[in-house]
């Protein structure tokens, strides 16, 4: 097994200053960074906790109970939270997910839900609210999620065989439970469109080509004409402590061969522009796709980067802006709210001369990066957990 390596230097400790340009920057919804990327999805971290221990994740041997986690005071409370994201809508941002963590930890998550539901778009048009869970406690939360106005969810799932899955998380959760939660989210309605088709609701399952390769056609047979839409996540040296190798990823190309050795699939148009996935559709008898028997996706963030169309900023849980999962580093927005007690006006200017200045593109500089950028290395052990900004 690879070398855990522990950050020397708590990364979440260390955060850039977010300042207030001299010459205002209003926020008009057309916001694009130094690549000409707009900011259009905004990833909210709700948590640093969780109660899964995924091995590529939180691994056991780091996330233990000697484990700092944040203190309740260090984080960002709902009113904090919705101000900012009023700021980021200002700004052009259409998608709000929130994540963690587990995000479903977080008390009373609802009642943060119910604000951002409610922030009103410059256009009229509605936000589109998500959140990323690991649907342990999805069964019991769905409809309080629904009635509090989140459109929809995405459950992640890394296999259906009991014994797989069960090691993954690596506390024993059955999959049973999650399926459950999955049942839930549909029966709330969670996913409905605007035309009461079920086409938001996902499952995203990280493949790792020492684990779980052999879960990839029992899940498609599964989710296969069931409205859900299967996702594979190709496995990311995100963070400093999951002993990533290049060795343990499956290109999204051989999982896409593994599910048509069963099923023809053919290439769909991506839905939305930055879209993260890549659609197929299962065919039906003459090859052309079948909208009842659905669709699976892949997101191939190792093989096939996607940075070109990357317009997704990420806050961490104690308000620190990200600009790509693979930062070392953080802005400081909190302290513009609780320290210099700064207008939404001049978070609305830092925010966009941070976006302005974004060059960020990690997945399309990693094959030509040097050995350094080994799962060892210091700058390696410099980038912040998944755990922590979300995915
Ligand atoms: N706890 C929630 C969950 O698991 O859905 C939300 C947070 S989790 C960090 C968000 C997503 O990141 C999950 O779908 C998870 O599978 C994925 N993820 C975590 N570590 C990853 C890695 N190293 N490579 C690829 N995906 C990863
Ligand atoms: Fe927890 Fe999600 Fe990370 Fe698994 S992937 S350890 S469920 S935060
Ligand atoms: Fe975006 Fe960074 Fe991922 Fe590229 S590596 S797609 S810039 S988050």
């Amino acid at each position: 097994m690879s070398e855990r390596v522990i950050p020397l230097v708590d990364q979440r400790l260390r955060a850039l200053a977010a300042t207030v340009p001299a010459l205002p920057i209003a926020a008009t919804g057309l916001l694009s960074d130094s690549l000409g990327r707009p900011l259009s999805d905004l990833r909210i971290s709700v948590t640093d906790r969780c109660n899964f221990r995924c091995n590529y994740c939180m691994p056991k041997e780091v996330f233990n109970k000697d484990y700092a986690y944040l203190p309740h005071s260090e984080l960002l409370n709902f009113e904090e939270i919705t101000r900012l994201a009023k700021v980021f809508v200002a700004h052009g941002v259409r998608k709000i997910r929130l994540t963690g963590g587990e995000p479903l930890l977080r008390k009373n998550l609802e009642i943060l839900i119910d604000q951002l539901a409610n922030i009103q778009t410059p256009d009229g048009t509605p936000l589109d609210l998500t959140l990323t869970t690991n649907g342990s406690l999805l069964a019991r939360k769905a409809k309080s999620l629904k009635d509090a106005g989140l459109n929809r969810v995405t459950v992640s799932l890394d296999g259906l065989d009991d014994a797989v899955f069960r090691a993954m998380n690596d506390v024993d959760f059955p999959v049973a439970d999650v399926l459950d939660g999955i049942a839930a989210a549909k029966d709330a309605g969670l996913g409905l469109d605007a035309n009461g088709q079920l086409t938001g609701l996902k499952v995203n399952m990280v493949v790792k080509r020492t684990t779980n390769v052999d879960q990839i056609l029992p899940m498609a047979r599964h989710f296969r004409g069931s409205g859900i839409t299967l996702r594979f996540i190709e496995y990311m040296d995100v963070g400093a402590t999951n002993g990533w190798c290049m060795d343990d990823v499956l290109p999204s190309a051989e999982v896409i061969q593994h599910i048509q050795q069963e099923f023809p699939l053919v290439a769909l148009e991506a839905s939305a522009p930055g879209e993260t996935a890549q659609r197929w559709g299962y065919a039906n008898a003459n090859g052309v796709f079948d909208p009842a028997l659905g669709e699976v996706g892949v997101i191939s963030s190792v093989t096939q980067a996607f940075c070109r169309d990357c317009n997704r900023a990420r806050l961490s849980t104690e308000g620190k802006l990200y600009l790509c999962l693979f930062a070392t580093q953080g802005y400081d927005l909190r302290s513009l709210m609780r320290g210099s007690q700064a207008s939404d006006a001049d978070i609305a200017s830092a925010i966009g001369h941070i976006w302005h200045k974004r060059d960020d593109r990690y997945s399309e500089l990693r094959a030509s990066m040097p050995a350094d950028s080994s799962p060892n290395s210091s700058s390696t052990a410099r980038r912040v957990e998944m755990s922590y900004i979300g995915g």
